[in-house]
């Protein structure tokens, strides 16, 4: 696969958010993840353009290793962008964003691109946390923020895109 750049994403956020189901729908299920046993986690890749630039995206997953993160350094080094995913629908998963937070300022690099991400965009009528909320925990905490469906794929690509442009602007 050639790209004019490489950028590492990583996804964290509680089991259950739909992380798996957002790789598999942005990576239209032709790749299957590849497992690095090393650090115990599994990597979707995907080529984006954004500008005739071609961006090769690899996206580690924590593989179901939720608990041990904090044992994951290697996880978070060298990452420029981080999807920080919750579920709509759970109110629970929005509260341990902050947590999740932590982690990444406290492992990973000082300026990686975080883009919070409220999945399950589909069941709005079961939703118990508003987009408001999302959007404004965002703006307090320099993130940028998206709403998306793993299930019927709105605003999926959108994630992986913006956080690139982000990236880009930076570097
Ligand atoms: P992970 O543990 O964060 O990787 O979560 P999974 O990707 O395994 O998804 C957990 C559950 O949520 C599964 O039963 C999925 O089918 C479901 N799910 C994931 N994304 C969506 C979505 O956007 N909409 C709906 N309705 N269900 C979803």
């Amino acid at each position: 696969m050639s790209y004019d750049y490489l950028f590492k994403y990583i996804i964290t956020g509680d089991a259950g958010v739909g992380k798996s189901c957002i790789l598999q729908q942005f990576t239209d299920e032709r790749f299957n993840p590849l497992y690095n046993s090393t650090i115990g986690a599994e990597f979707w890749a995907k080529t984006i353009t954004i500008n005739k630039k071609k961006i090769g995206l690899h996206v580690w997953d924590t593989a179901g290793q939720e608990r041990f993160r904090a044992l994951m350094q290697s996880y978070y080094r060298g990452a420029a962008g981080a999807l920080l995913v919750y579920d709509i629908t759970s109110r629970v998963s929005f509260g341990h964003i902050s947590t999740w937070l932590e982690d990444l300022r406290k492992y990973a690099a000082d300026n990686i691109t975080i883009m919070l991400i409220g999945n399950k965009s589909d069941l709005d009528s079961k939703r118990t946390v508003s987009t408001e909320e999302g959007s404004e925990f965002a703006q307090k905490n320099g993130l940028i923020f998206v709403e998306c469906s793993a299930k019927t794929a709105q605003n999926v690509e959108e994630a992986f895109v913006c956080t690139a442009v982000a990236i880009q602007k930076r570097v």
